[in-house]
């Protein structure tokens, strides 16, 4: 067994201490956010180039759990979960995009585009709950007693839940705010057995309800507040390095709602900085919808602190958050990578989707979101032709065929389509067949 480690510490700094299994979501002192600290003494018994080497051993091999993009990495995600409680479908080792004639329209060279979304549920989520469930499964085994693994959702999460908890046969309550999220999305859960609680609210007022069924200990609470999702998300940066044969890139643009992932992202950094595999911080830009934009705002107004506000609808459902639970850690992040916010407006994420649409990929409105934000700091001159840039797109476009579908339709209210591409309706004539493809 490895000597490795890692415990829960209060993010504020209180001088705090708890394991990594126990049902605690806040500071016992502060009731500030907690963080995942890794016994940096123990991981130093690698070299930097030997932590290198054995992340590109594993790396999508099949060896059980190591195959997986998140427990390839497992000395520095979750060292202490026993092989056979890990629940994993392989998450991570997602593809990185060149998106070489999208990259060109906008006048850059080194424009990548990672692919988060190409996995088991189809979202980024995988990467966080496979850890948390796994780090459930040794508490219970320790005697932890809830009826359920709960959060709240605007829709991928519950997706990643009830999968990993099926997965686990472990008893899985979502809370999603009713009619605000797609199909696919709400049909996840379902099939996965979950318990799918509607309610008529938005995802802030779920948040509030969830996490006061965690304090009591009715469920354990499976949002992103919980550090332990962070762990297995903040595998995206270290990857995204890897698959560059660890090379840094200039820029990393990432769309931002309850901002956890934000801050994974600076967390995979900041241990490769720290064990001595990268010198430097990319550049960090969050990219948030207009219609549920409160980093923004702070942002613009040179503020560090969280004025909530209530989210505005947005065809960007899985970032309509007004309350970002991990506000103060997407705000550490910014200040330590010389970050940017940025914002799209309905407007902008649907023409950048249908654009890098044209180009060969299938965005989700929340990647479009990042992808206008890119289109902005181009025109700006804050991203250079010959930086290297990545996006990371947090889902599947096929989990979010209403936005497609309505954008192609003209159905989508006040927005131009002008990229619109409807079917041609004929009849099964040949002549017409024809004409319609040489006129
Ligand atoms: C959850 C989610 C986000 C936002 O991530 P946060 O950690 O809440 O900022 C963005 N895009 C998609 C598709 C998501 O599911
Ligand atoms: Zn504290």
């Amino acid at each position: 067994m490895t000597a490795h480690s890692a415990w829960l510490t209060c993010m504020a700094g209180c001088d705090v201490r708890l394991d990594v299994t126990s049902a605690v979501y806040r500071c016992p002192r502060c009731q500030g956010l907690l963080d995942v600290v890794h016994d940096e003494h123990a991981l130093r018994d690698r070299s930097a180039a030997a932590w290198m080497k054995l992340f590109d051993d594993r790396y999508k091999r099949t060896q059980w759990p190591y195959g997986s993009g998140v427990w390839g990495k497992l000395e520095w995600v979750m060292p202490m979960i026993p092989d056979d409680l890990i629940v994993s479908m392989d998450e991570g080792g997602t593809n990185l995009f060149w998106a070489e004639r999208y990259a060109r329209e906008l006048g850059l060279s080194d424009l990548w585009v990672k692919l988060c979304g190409n996995s088991h549920t189809g979202s980024f989520k995988d990467l966080g709950m496979t850890v948390l469930v796994s780090v459930v499964r040794l508490a219970l085994r320790r005697g932890l007693k809830v009826k359920a693994i709960a959060c709240a959702s605007t829709g991928d999460t519950s997706a990643a839940l009830a999968a990993y908890g099926a997965a686990a046969d472990l008893p899985v309550v979502v809370l999603l705010p009713r009619g605000k999220v797609s199909t696919a999305q709400l049909v996840q859960p379902l099939a996965n057995g979950a318990k799918v609680l509607a309610l008529d609210t938005d995802f802030d007022g779920c948040m509030e309800i969830v996490q006061r069924l965690a304090e009591e200990g009715i469920v354990y609470l499976a949002n992103s507040m919980n550090p332990l999702r962070i762990e297995g998300q903040k595998t995206v940066g270290v990857e995204i390095v890897q698959q560059f044969d660890w090379q840094v890139p200039d820029w990393i643009i990432i769309p931002g709602g309850n901002l956890g992932n934000a801050y994974a992202l600076y967390a995979g950094f900041r241990m490769m900085k720290q064990l001595g595999l990268i010198s430097r911080y990319p550049r960090l830009c969050v990219a948030q919808a207009e219609s549920a934009n409160p980093l923004y705002r702070a942002y613009a107004e040179r503020r560090k602190t969280l004025d909530p506000i209530t989210a505005k609808a947005t065809l960007a459902t899985a970032i309509q958050i007004g309350n970002p639970v991990s506000f103060p850690r997407a705000v550490r992040a910014l200040d330590e990578m010389n970050g940017v916010v940025e914002q799209a407006s309905e407007e902008e994420l649907a023409e950048a989707a249908a654009r890098a649409d044209r180009t060969g990929m299938y965005t989700c409105p929340h990647t479009a979101v990042a992808l206008a934000a890119l289109e902005k700091l181009v025109a700006r001159g804050d991203i250079q032709r010959h930086q290297r840039t990545v996006v990371v797109s947090t889902a599947s476009g096929l989990k979010f065929t209403e936005f497609k579908v309505g954008y192609h339709e003209r159905a989508l209210p006040g927005l131009s389509s002008a990229r619109a591409n409807a079917p041609v309706v004929l009849p099964p004539d040949y002549g017409k067949v024809v004409d319609a493809i040489v006129a």
